[in-house]
């Protein structure tokens, strides 16, 4: 391989090949790829000096799952009425509310596969906040679960999606990518809908012009090299994309985290190394040509690893996460609020810019209904 062949091709973001992306994550040393991924990134945003952050927060609208994956603590089988909740209408307006005084301007809504609720309960939810909080947006669901409702509801995923965005569905998760590969999704997520149909759904998502973001999910059962497939599938979904349509706005890799969970009863345990972070944040900011932001997950890696990310092709350090309940359930315990956030990004250098979904400025200090 000529290195400087290969880096030249990066600086101009020119699709690679599979052999030259392996090339990068498996033989280039970290400080030169991160280097080349900073150079890269400050070619790629609008304000090299610029890291974005948001508010939003994590609202679960049921732990009730019938897919089992062997990373997740968070969710429950059917019949454990101990544990098993559906949010309800007066717990969402609480946490709404709360969330609109500290600046937020969004949800995050996430569930498990609940095996009774199908397109009807969707929709009525998401119509009925919307009615109360028409400016609130409802970055929802993810691929599975769109694909888990269609089937509940006898509808194709299209269908589901454009009902669901008649309701009031504003922007896709990448959830539940983990890494799109057959064999490990055997191994950590047997029950869950398919690669394939993570994929169909996404790309169904882009045609339909629904903003969307990717996600990795690493350091359990995969290979090196599966997770540099997982980058050049993203990649190659977003290359399809109709142009002129939002895509795939962010790539989000975070690490699993083990603790109490079935993958850890199995013997498959966190190795976090924050210098194979950098390394796969380097490589996805060179690999993904055709995304403009990769963001740092300070949750799952902590402030200072996040910091340093920001040097090595991430340009976006998430939300403060007002609530959180499924990677903090197996052992990610970090915390930002508003100001803590803000002094991480310029403690590294950078000026920080609170966004909206789309990556769109939003003032800060932001100005409260009851303040306005
Ligand atoms: S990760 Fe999601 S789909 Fe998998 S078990 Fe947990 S709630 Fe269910």
């Amino acid at each position: 391989m000529n290195r400087r062949a290969l880096y030249d091709k990066c600086l101009r973001r020119e699709p690679l090949s599979r052999a030259e992306a392996y090339a990068l994550y498996e033989a280039c040393p970290l400080q030169e790829i991160a280097s080349l991924a900073d150079r890269v990134r400050r070619a790629t945003v609008p304000d090299p000096q610029v890291v974005t952050w948001q508010i939003d927060r994590n609202v679960n609208i049921t732990n009730v799952c019938v897919s089992g994956c062997k990373f997740c603590n968070f969710h429950c089988k059917p019949r454990d009425r101990e544990r098993a909740f559906v949010t309800t209408p007066a717990a969402y307006r609480a946490k709404i509310d709360r969330t609109l005084e500290l600046g937020g301007d969004q949800l995050l809504l996430q569930g498990g596969l609940h095996p009774k609720l199908g397109i009807e309960f969707y929709e009525e939810l998401f119509r009925s906040l919307k009615r109360s909080y028409p400016a609130l947006r409802l970055h929802a669901l993810g691929a599975p679960e769109v694909a888990h409702i269609a089937r509940v509801s006898g509808l194709t995923t299209m269908e589901t999606l454009r009902r669901l965005v008649a309701a009031g569905l504003d922007s896709l998760p990448g959830a539940g990518a983990e890494i799109l590969d057959p064999d490990v999704r055997r191994a950590i997520s047997p029950g869950k809908p398919g690669v394939e149909s993570w994929i169909e759904v996404m790309h169904e998502a882009h045609l339909l012009n629904l903003p969307t973001s990717a996600t990795m999910m690493y350091g359990h059962v995969e290979t090196p090299r599966q997770r540099i497939d997982h980058l050049l599938r993203i990649r190659d979904l977003q290359a399809r994309c109709p142009e002129g349509h939002y895509g795939f706005i962010a790539f989000i890799p975070w690490i699993f985290r083990s603790t109490g969970t079935e993958l850890e009863r199995e013997g498959i345990t966190t190795r976090f190394s924050p210098l194979e972070y950098l390394r796969v944040i380097a490589v996805s900011r060179l690999v993904l040509h055709n995304i403009r932001n990769i963001q740092a997950s300070w949750l799952t890696v902590g402030r200072q690893t996040a910091q340093v990310a920001l040097h090595s092709g991430a340009n976006d350090m998430g939300s403060i996460m007002i609530e959180e309940n499924v990677v903090s359930s197996a052992g990610a315990h970090n915390r930002f609020d508003a100001e803590g956030i803000r002094a991480a990004i310029r403690e590294a250098g950078f000026e920080p810019q609170l966004r909206d979904q789309l990556y769109r400025p939003r003032p800060w200090p932001v100005k409260t209904a009851a303040q306005a």
